[in-house]
Order: C-alpha cells, then sequence, then structure tokens
C-alpha cells in the first residue's frame, strides 16, 4: 500500500458497538496496514449519505449491519453510493451463509461475524480489500490508456483518424436528420518536412504539439479537430451557415499559424494551407468529403502555400488519385504488393534460354494489378522507385542464386534501373553489398539503362558504368533506338549489350525501313563488340529474320511473356527451347562479315 496513512471509515449505530469497535481497533493498530497507519473515523448510520461521512477517501468502509436483514442490505446500497469505489467489508451478529453471499451481490467485498475475527483477521480482509481496489483502480486505468490510444494520437494528445471518422460520421448523421451543412477542413502544414529536417525529428514533434494547441484554439468545443499523420490535420465544423462560416475558421486557422514560434529557443514560422469540403453541397459520404478536402488543400498549396480553397467539382481528381497512389506505394514494399515477373531471353544462335528480365508489377489492394507503366513514372517523381529498386534488386539475386542452387542452368537476369536510381546516392555500394549477400556471382546480374538516362549525364555515366564493369556486372542500354542519343556516344559506354528497341522489331521484315535499321544497329553493336537483344519479338518471322540478320538474342511474346518465378524454374527444368522451332532452320550470316 503507498499511502502513509489509510483512512478507514466506520459506521455503526450502537454506542457501546462504537467502544467494541475502538478496542478492536487499537489492538489491530499495532500490526499496521502494509507497513501504513491507519486512522479511524467513526461515524453512525444516521450520517450515511450526509457530508461528515463523504469527505474523505477512505481506503475502506467497515459496516456494522447489526442484523442480517433488508434493512442491513440497504445500508450497503448507500454506503456504495456514497463512497463509490472504497471496498465495504459488513460485520453482523450472526453468522447466516445466505446473507452472507446476499451482502457480496450487494456489493461488499468481505463479510465477517462479530466475535468470530481477532483483529489480525481484521487488518488482514481490509488488507485485502484495499488491495483489490487499487488493483482494480490501476487496470481500469490502463484499460482507459489502451481507449485512449486506439483513440488517440499520442503525439499531439488530438483524435486520431479512426475518431475522426467516427465523429464525421456522426456529424452528417445528425445534420442530415436536421438539415443541417457540415464542413471538413483539410489542415496541411507547408514545408514542414524541411522545417522538420532542420530543426531535427524531437523539435519537429514539439512544433506539431504546438501547432495542434495553436489549432484548437480556433475552433469551438464542440468540433472537432484531429491529426491523421505526419503534418495533416482534419477539422469537422458542425452546424455551419454554409461555406463562410467554415471560411471564416480557415482564415482565423491560417491567421493563428503564421505567427512565429519558438522552439528551443530557435523562432521558425510555419504556414499551411487548408482545404474545405461541405455536406450536404460537396458530398453526403465521409470517404468523400475528406477526399474533395484533401483535393480543394492541394490547390491551395498549388496557390502559393498559406491560403485556403474551396473545393470544387472542376478540380483534378485524377491528379488526386496519383496522390493517393503515391501514397499508397510508400507502403507497398513492407505490404509485399509489388510482384516480379521474369520475362525470358533466348539465344538466337542456340535456341536455348540464355537470361531472363526481371519486370515489376504492383499489386494494388482493391484495383489489381498495375503494369509499370502507370506507376513506374510516379515512384520515380517521388524518389520512391529508389526504395523499390533495393528491394527488387535484392530479390532478384536471392531468386537467381536459388535457381542455382537448386542445380539449374545458370542464367543473367536483368533488372531496370529508372534515371533516378542510377542518379542515386550509394548505388554502386547498394550492388557491391546485394551481391555480396546473396552470393550471387556479378555476370549473372544486368543492369539496363535507358539510352535517355544514359546521356543525361555523360561523364558520371562513363565513369559509373566503369565501376560497375569492372565489378563484372554486366550492362545493356534499354529501348536503344529510341533515346536520340548520339551514336559516336556509344563508343565510351562500356556496356555489353544494346537491346533494340520493340518499336524497330515491329513489322519485320516487312517494314523496309525497320529492316535497315535493325541491321544497321546490329552489325554497329557487333564492330563495337557488343551484343544485342531484340525486344517484342512476337512473331516467328520477325524472330527468323532476326537471326538472318545476325541478332544474339530475343525476348518476346513469341517465345514467352513474362511469367511467375515458378513458370521459369519449369521452363528452366525442362530446358525449354528454340530447337523445335522453324527459325532455327535458317542460316546465320558469319558475324565476321559485318566486322
Ligand atoms: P522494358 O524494360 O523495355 O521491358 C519490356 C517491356 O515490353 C515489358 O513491359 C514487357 O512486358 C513488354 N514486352 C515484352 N515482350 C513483348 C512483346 O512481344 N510484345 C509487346 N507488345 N510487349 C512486350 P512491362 O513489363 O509493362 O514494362 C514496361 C517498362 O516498365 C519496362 O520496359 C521498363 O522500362 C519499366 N520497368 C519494368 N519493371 C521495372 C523495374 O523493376 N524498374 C524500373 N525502373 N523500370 C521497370
Ligand atoms: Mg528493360
Ligand atoms: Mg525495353
Amino acid at each position: 500500500m503507498d499511502e502513509k496513512i489509510q483512512k478507514i471509515l466506520l459506521v455503526g449505530g450502537n454506542p457501546s458497538d462504537s467502544r467494541y469497535w475502538r478496542d478492536v481497533l487499537a489492538k489491530a493498530a499495532k500490526y499496521q496496514i502494509g507497513g501504513a497507519a491507519f486512522e479511524l473515523k467513526l461515524v453512525d448510520y444516521g450520517s450515511i449519505g450526509s457530508k461528515s461521512s463523504a469527505d474523505g477517501n477512505y481506503g475502506v468502509v467497515l459496516l456494522d449491519l447489526e442484523s442480517p436483514d433488508d434493512a442491513g442490505l440497504g445500508k450497503i446500497l448507500i454506503a456504495k453510493k456514497e463512497s463509490p469505489g472504497t471496498p465495504i467489508i459488513v460485520f453482523t451478529d450472526v453468522d447466516d451463509q445466505d446473507f452472507a453471499s446476499k451482502a457480496l451481490q450487494y456489493g461488499a467485498q468481505d463479510y465477517l461475524v462479530k466475535g468470530q475475527f481477532d483483529p489480525k483477521c481484521l487488518i488482514r480482509a481490509m488488507r485485502y480489500a484495499i488491495e483489490r481496489q487499487q488493483m482494480i483502480r490501476k487496470l481500469e486505468a490502463s484499460r482507459k490508456w489502451e481507449r485512449h490510444l486506439v483513440y488517440y494520437d499520442t503525439l499531439t494528445n488530438l483524435p486520431n483518424r479512426s475518431l475522426f471518422y467516427d465523429r464525421l460520421e456522426r456529424a452528417i448523421a445528425h445534420a442530415r436528420r436536421n438539415g443541417q451543412t457540415v464542413a471538413v477542413l483539410f489542415i496541411d502544414l507547408d514545408e514542414f518536412k524541411r522545417i522538420n529536417d532542420a530543426l531535427g525529428h524531437s523539435k519537429g514533434d514539439i512544433l506539431l504539439q504546438i501547432v495542434s494547441r495553436n489549432l484548437k484554439k480556433c475552433i469551438r468545443e464542440s468540433d472537432t479537430i484531429a491529426r491523421l499523420g505526419g503534418d495533416e490535420f482534419t477539422v469537422v465544423l458542425e452546424n455551419v451557415d454554409q461555406a463562410h462560416d467554415a471560411v471564416r475558421v480557415a482564415k482565423k486557422i491560417l491567421e493563428r499559424l503564421s505567427g512565429p514560434l519558438s522552439i528551443g529557443g530557435v523562432e521558425v514560422c510555419v504556414t499551411g494551407s487548408i482545404g474545405i469540403s461541405l455536406f450536404p453541397s460537396d458530398a453526403t459520404d465521409v470517404e468523400s468529403l475528406v477526399k474533395y478536402a484533401d483535393v480543394a488543400m492541394y490547390y491551395a498549396k498549388g496557390k502559393g502555400k498559406n491560403n485556403y480553397h474551396l473545393f470544387s467539382p472542376s478540380m483534378d481528381i485524377p491528379g488526386h488519385k496519383r496522390l493517393l497512389m503515391a501514397e499508397a506505394m510508400r507502403h507497398a514494399v513492407e505490404s509485399d504488393e509489388f510482384v516480379i515477373h521474369y520475362q525470358p531471353q533466348v539465344s538466337l544462335i542456340t535456341g536455348t534460354m540464355t537470361g531472363a528480365e526481371a519486370l515489376l508489377r504492383w499489386n494494388y489492394p482493391s484495383v489489381g494489378v498495375i503494369p509499370p507503366a502507370e506507376f513506374i513514372p510516379l515512384a520515380e517523381e517521388t524518389g520512391i522507385i529508389v526504395r523499390i529498386g533495393k528491394w527488387l534488386l535484392r530479390t532478384v539475386c536471392e531468386q537467381n542464386k536459388a535457381w542455382q542452387k537448386a542445380g539449374l542452368k545458370p542464367i543473367k537476369v536483368a533488372v531496370n534501373l529508372s534515371a533516378r536510381q542510377f542518379s542515386s546516392k550509394g548505388l554502386i555500394q547498394n550492388i557491391s553489398q546485394t551481391l555480396a549477400a546473396t552470393g550471387l556471382e556479378p555476370k549473372f546480374l544486368e543492369l539496363e539503362i535507358t539510352e535517355s538516362c544514359a546521356m543525361q549525364d555523360l561523364e558520371y555515366t562513363v565513369a559509373t558504368l566503369q565501376i560497375l564493369k569492372e565489378k563484372g556486372v554486366q550492362l545493356a542500354v534499354d529501348d536503344f533506338g529510341t533515346g536520340y542519343s548520339s551514336m559516336g556516344n556509344l563508343k565510351y559506354y562500356p556496356v555489353d549489350v544494346l537491346k533494340i528497341d520493340r518499336a524497330f522489331i515491329k513489322n519485320l521484315p516487312t517494314d523496309r525501313d525497320n529492316a535497315a535499321i535493325t541491321t544497321a544497329i546490329i552489325a554497329m553493336a557487333h564492330s563495337l563488340g557488343k551484343r544485342t537483344i531484340a525486344e517484342g519479338v512476337e512473331t516467328e518471322a520477325q524472330a527468323t529474320f532476326l537471326r538472318s540478320i545476325s541478332c544474339d538474342e530475343m525476348q518476346g511474346y513469341h517465345f514467352s511473356r513474362p511469367v511467375s518465378s515458378e513458370a521459369i524454374e519449369k521452363l528452366l527444368q525442362e530446358k525449354t527451347n528454340l530447337t523445335n522451332s522453324e527459325i532455327l532452320k535458317y542460316p546465320v550470316i558469319n558475324k565476321a562479315d559485318w566486322r
């Protein structure tokens, strides 16, 4: 027990009994309760419910019921009401088991019969009662805290996303019944990331706490302000008088936010951008209201920050979709939503599978499989590609090593590097570490960069490719022929392979221009000592022609679409090749003829 002195309230009717109790408790005093002294207050029944007995924080109430009857049970109820949460120990003159269990049902913690217990026994009963009560209180407090954590943001103590949605749902239901308007404000701090990075995260947290307190001051007690996460806050304004009420609050918030704040002696200025949507004029469901307020907020930001904007249906929802997608993509790696497919590459000379290209797909929940063309550019723009790329590289190297360990024919697997990945810091280190960690020999990894990516900074490209080449990794120029790079630069790129873009393979061999271009690319590649892979080979006629002009390898639907890792395993196991195909009957022009 933590209290120094336990206060005990003894409620008894009979003055002679009071003397008895004093006696018992005087004897008990020397045992003390868990090391704590106790202080006894004696009152008679008449004073239950009066101020004198209700004035104090009692550790336990000893209630002398005298006789085991209904009047006694009534006294328990009164005592319970008067000292809620305080344990009650009752006493009677008679040992009556039925009555004892009734007394416990009525809320007594213990039942003792006068004359049948010694002071030690009384102390023990009191101690148990008090300890049990303290435990219950602690339990209740921890449950309350758990409930708090479910609905409140721990940093700011504001309602969190789930409580916000709950409150908005209720506000809408109420407004629907009463024909009222509800406004949703979506607030995002401007440049918070920059401030956070400059101040450090702990000061960034303090800033969010100060901002939360300030925001709270701008709304009525009955309105809700919540933190959705990061620097995003939302407000539900109930019973507003159309847009101008919401605009008034938005202006008030902007004004309050824009004042300088002092954080650990550093003065910072924060501003915010606010989007507003209204029920029922903009939308009648929770999701849309929040989405529209968010869209409007982006418009406000676009207007130059420290601004508010009301939602209007003409706003660009697809643009908003991109934002949602970017947000979802941030969690997609951890949520295992990315899947890698592999497209076989086959030798046009031997007909056997020589490699595979790893191609990413995003299994976006509730939408389905999204092809890379739809999300790679966004992943590039937001920089998320670097994280995705690291995961992909690791997974591909592990997979390739696993195929080798399973005794399958070793193949190289190609990984696409986007411009952002190629120029990202730590690229070379990441590749070396991944190869070392997975135990894959560098020659079984091929990196593909596009021509346009290679051209961005020739010096950097050549230096980086050189280092990678020295590490033994294979290098390829992807979509070759579409990047308008100067052919002259090609001699500087220490690459092994040119992948001829699908655009030139299309309609071969009938398209004479394409046939001439492809033939020239292959000749040039060979004369520079590089191999060629034709992309997008869909027909036997294309393959036959490519073989006839000495293209080294091909990749395309004619042999296989991009497939799962299991399917690749099967192709390797069954040694599937082009041997049976007609194309191998055609002669290959000697490469030496092109040099
Ligand atoms: P890419 O690197 O040129 O990959 C070849 C694309 O052509 C793949 O499209 C493939 O499915 C498709 N393709 C293959 N054979 C044929 C065919 O016979 N006919 C036709 N019509 N198409 C064929 P996919 O998988 O949609 O990928 C598109 C692009 O997305 C890739 O072009 C690549 O630039 C990019 N990409 C894919 N995965 C990744 C990745 O992991 N990282 C990065 N940075 N980019 C990736
Ligand atoms: Mg590629
Ligand atoms: Mg390509």
